[in-house]
């Protein structure tokens, strides 16, 4: 017999938070050092809804457009939206009035827009900035080098504050390599607080999806974003 679509959910929902739980407790650290945001990109608002009534208020969507969307259709002002993939420059006014944080901010043109869209609207927008720490040529992101001068340039504009890095592990990877990838991201982090520009902060790391989110936890990850483990045996 097939179990209620809300059953699952939740049951998955359970199981996440405990292996999470597991993974924090194993690099020295509590559950509450970790946020779990959905990726709610494969499932329409009534999952969405099941999700939320199980505990879960943090919502990502890797498309400006399907955030605005389903953040219409819910219109539930107890979720904090995030924007996990790209946004573009077209797309910045009808995002930042909808989004708790970005986790996709991944070039000094687009974090230039931002600014001055925020100053319109008289907002502070809390972003991270999204490194390509693997460097695989198809993703967005800033390169390792470049971060010190450009967190630098980044600092001047005022309507934009930084919480943290995001990243993602390369597509190649093997578990070793993917391992590897997120310690990049916090010891670059961690070099980056060494002479960090007034008012920034960096205690965020926003890595990890479905299938490494327990070594990303490991190496420091303080947000993961969580799609397919979550949904998945959902609707069988
Ligand atoms: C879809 C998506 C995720 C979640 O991926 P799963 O492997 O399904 O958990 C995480 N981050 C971004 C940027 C995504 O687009």
């Amino acid at each position: 017999m097939a179990l209620p679509f809300v059953a699952r959910i939740a049951d998955n929902l359970s199981d996440l938070r405990w292996r999470i739980a597991s993974a924090a407790a194993r690099s020295g650290r509590t559950a509450e050092g970790v946020k779990l945001v959905a990726a709610t990109k494969y499932v329409g608002v009534s999952l969405i809804r099941e999700l939320i009534a199980a505990g879960c208020q943090d919502l990502g969507e890797s498309r400006p457009q399907e955030l605005w969307t389903k953040s219409a259709e819910l219109a539930d002002p107890s979720i904090n939206w995030h924007l996990i993939g790209h946004l573009q420059r077209n797309k910045i006014d009808r995002t930042l009035p909808l989004v708790s944080l970005i986790h996709s901010a991944d070039s000094l043109r687009l974090i230039r827009s931002i600014d001055q869209a925020a100053a319109v609207l008289d907002i502070v927008v809390p972003v991270l900035i999204e490194v390509n720490i693997s460097g695989d040529r198809e993703k967005h992101g800033f390169t390792p080098e470049e971060m010190e001068s450009r967190l630098v340039d980044i600092n001047m504009f005022d309507r934009v504050q930084v919480r943290g890095l995001m990243a993602m592990a390369g597509r190649e990877g093997d578990f070793d390599s993917t391992r590897r990838d997120f310690a990049s991201l916090r010891e670059l982090r961690d070099q980056l607080r060494r002479d960090l520009p007034d008012g920034m902060s960096l205690d965020e790391l926003s890595m990890g999806m479905s299938g490494d989110f327990e070594t990303a936890i490991e190496e420091g990850a303080t947000i993961v974003r969580i799609g397919s483990a979550l949904f998945e045996m959902v609707g069988e």
